[in-house]
């Protein structure tokens, strides 16, 4: 008789502590453990929602596509806009409406239709030799094709995302033709066979390789972090480019709510969460990037980088060149 009643109650604490249990949402993450981790415990403590990712390598749209409405993941974490169109482009999120989100994200980091957010951005800018390169000699992308830097360059891969969307971004100011010729000539100025990722080219400009070099910001973060490589982040100068004319070309790291979400509420939630000024900083400073929502701080050491103007073209308009971009990087045989 007590042992039924032990039971009972056991039971019934179980009934109760289930509902609990239940309050959870799940993430597909091409970002990594070390990002996400103060992220999802921060809203997991504000929340009480348990947060379950899946880190993913690749793959992420044929998953969810295989998936379909079985799937359990809720949002999808990755970076660049053209990976985050084309998860939209493949049907596999939905729309959202929220006023904080709307409050949160400038106009040209989100999607008209609230499909994708960005959530932190990233500028991709010049790294120049502090020894081989003046103060003020490159200044804008155009630059970048005058024959003045002839042997000079060095980049990774021209079919590279980072590198698309610097593309894309080209055939958005100069049209086709101009990005062609743009392509053509920082082709004939490179050092070497573009090659390595972004900082294997500052890793080069240490070594008296090349001068200049195409990469994204945090990277100087991470390198100054690594001992192995703070010398080569030491060897360069941050330099924002613009467009003539225009800003800086910046790219997102973003968020969108699957299709399929089992927990669209508590999905919400989390991107509600995400662009509010405490989850920006803690998000922004885990990276070296920049927070995306206004009235956020950047991190102290990436505000002496410098500031920069922004390019102001929406990136919907970028995702839609980026097959026109990728075709002209190969029409000219940009990595040949
Ligand atoms: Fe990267």
């Amino acid at each position: 008789m007590l042992d039924t009643a032990k039971i009972s109650l056991a039971l019934t604490a179980l009934a109760i502590a289930t509902p609990a249990l239940s309050e959870e949402v799940n993430l597909y993450s091409y970002r990594q453990p070390e990002l996400l981790k103060p992220l999802t415990d921060a809203f997991t403590k504000e929340t009480g929602i348990a947060v379950n990712v899946a880190y993913l390598q690749k793959g992420m749209v044929e998953r969810l596509q295989a998936e379909g409405a079985r799937s359990p993941a809720d949002l999808i974490f990755t970076v660049d806009i053209s990976r985050l169109s084309a998860a939209v482009q493949a049907g596999l999120t939905q729309p959202i409406t929220s006023e904080t989100l709307m409050a949160n994200v400038p106009d040209i980091y989100h999607d008209p239709e609230g499909h994708w957010w960005g959530l932190t951005t990233r500028a991709r800018i010049i790294y120049a030799s502090k020894e081989r390169v003046a103060e003020g000699e490159v200044t804008t992308y155009e630059d970048l094709a005058d024959p003045k830097w002839k042997g000079r360059i060095c980049t990774r891969s021209g079919t590279n995302a980072y590198n698309v969307a610097l593309t894309s971004a080209v055939i958005h100011h100069h049209g086709e033709e101009g990005a062609k010729a743009w392509l053509e000539g920082v082709k004939a100025n490179l050092a070497r066979k573009p090659q390595g990722n972004d900082r294997a080219q500052v890793k080069a400009i240490w070594a008296g390789e090349c001068d200049i070099a195409i990469g994204n910001t945090y990277y100087m973060g991470q390198m100054l972090a690594d001992p192995e490589q703070a010398a080569w982040a030491e060897s360069v100068d941050i330099v924002f480019p613009t467009f003539e004319g225009a800003g800086t070309h910046v790219n997102i790291s973003g968020v969108a709510m699957t299709k399929a979400a089992p927990n669209k509420d508590n999905a919400l939630k989390m991107m509600e969460f995400l662009t509010s000024p405490t989850a920006q900083e803690i998000y922004a400073k885990a990276n070296f990037e920049y927070p995306i929502a206004k009235g956020t701080e950047v991190d102290p050491l990436v505000a002496g980088w410098g500031s920069f103007e922004a390019d102001s073209v929406n990136l919907m308009a970028l995702a839609r060149l980026r097959n026109a971009a990728l075709k002209l990087t190969e029409t000219v045989d940009f990595d040949g």
